[in-house]
């Protein structure tokens, strides 16, 4: 059984990256869990479902079986859900718009928590999100909290929908992260925060490179 490492962080503090990059390092299975939240509210938009509706929502979720599909060697992860391949989706502006509304649905979070610790039950994990190191994976060996400057991590997330292909205005991008974030520092459960024994990194002016590589002493030791 190999060891699990959290990594929490808001949107856009370079986790992503930074995290498939540790995992393909180390060996390790990467698992995003934000795509987790994103496959549902894409698939409760898709169904005709009111995301308003917390019953409805709830009731659906828990008929969602999750599998991660590794790609070798490069070590590539898509998401399926319910033997539908979703990574596809996960970034529309819809599914953007609606995901921390989703997210902070009790029932919603009950089962994917459940999913995510299937996932890493035998160790050997990369887990990104906003609740692993304190909620999720409050066991794991090695727990991390990345920060950036809002600025920086607007422009980052700018960076990785261009790249995507996606067509939006800064204007707009703001306004959505703006939102997301406070809704996922203030929600009642399991909201943003470090856990107490994370290592926080600040990303503001450092390379990808440069934070995988801290990463990488502390767990060598
Ligand atoms: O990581 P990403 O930005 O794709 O996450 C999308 C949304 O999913 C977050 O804004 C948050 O509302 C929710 N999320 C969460 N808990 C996690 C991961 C993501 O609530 N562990």
């Amino acid at each position: 059984p190999g060891f699990n490492i959290a990594i929490d962080g808001p949107a856009g503090s370079g986790k992503s990256t930074v995290a498939r990059k540790l995992a393909q390092k180390l060996g390790l299975l990467y698992v995003d869990t934000g795509a987790m939240y994103r496959a549902v509210t894409y698939l409760v938009l898709k169904s005709g479902i009111d995301p308003a509706d917390e019953s409805a929502v709830t009731a659906f979720t828990q008929g969602l079986r999750f599998s991660l599909v590794r790609f070798l060697p490069k070590g590539v992860v898509d998401l399926w859900c319910n033997g539908e391949e979703v990574t596809p989706y996960l970034r529309e502006p819809e599914v953007s718009r609606r995901v921390a509304e989703i997210a902070a649905l009790r029932g919603v979070r009950e089962h994917l928590v459940r999913c995510q610790r299937l996932f890493a039950r035998k160790g050997g994990v990369v887990m990104e999100g906003r609740d692993i190191g304190t909620v999720v994976l409050p066991d794991s060996e090695y727990k991390f909290f990345l920060t950036a400057a809002p600025d920086v991590r607007l422009a980052r997330r700018e960076k990785e929908l261009l790249a995507d292909g996606r067509h939006f205005t800064k204007e707009e991008l703001r306004r959505e992260m703006n939102y997301r974030d406070e809704m996922d520092l203030k929600r009642e459960i399991a909201p943003l925060k470090p856990a107490s024994d994370a290592v926080v990194i600040d990303c503001t002016s450092l390379t990808v490179e440069e934070v995988v590589a801290k990463m990488l002493r502390i767990c060598r030791g």
